[in-house]
């Protein structure tokens, strides 16, 4: 895969602990913390550690583990938030953007995790 990770992004420099972040979880493969511009009342992003671009570099070249840990950890995510429908909770969005249509502000690759309102149709039509 021809990815090319900068590792002076911001997310990078949060990994790096040159930066702060609102940490909501963190385990071996995995960090979670609050966006610092939130779109929603609960508004989490869940990275994983490895220097990953986008979605799809992270699902080809990830190990077994590190793709494990992420989605056990946005679990773990959706069930603090209270938003998991399967616990009782109101709903969420997850989010993915990548490249230049994606809108991709940050490159290193982030689950956006949305809740605690009603979240309106998936795109605007424009
Ligand atoms: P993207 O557009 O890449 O999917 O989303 C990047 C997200 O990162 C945005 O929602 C933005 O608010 C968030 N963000 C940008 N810089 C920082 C930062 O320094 N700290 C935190 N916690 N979030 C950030």
């Amino acid at each position: 895969m021809a990815y090319t990770y900068d590792d002076q992004n911001i997310f990078a420099k949060i990994l790096r602990g040159e930066i702060p972040n609102d940490t909501v979880l963190e385990t071996e493969h995995t960090l979670a913390f609050r966006d610092i511009a939130p779109k929603a009342p609960e508004h989490v992003l869940v990275i994983p550690k490895g220097a990953y671009v986008a979605l799809d570099h992270f699902c080809a070249e990830a190990s077994d583990a590190e793709i494990v840990d992420f989605h056990r950890t946005v679990a773990e995510i959706c069930k603090m938030t209270g938003a998991s429908p399967g616990e009782g909770g109101e709903g969420y969005r997850g989010i993915t953007n990548a490249g230049e249509n994606g809108v991709q502000e940050v490159p290193h690759y982030h689950l956006h995790i949305l809740a605690g309102r009603p979240l309106g149709p998936m795109l605007l039509m424009r």
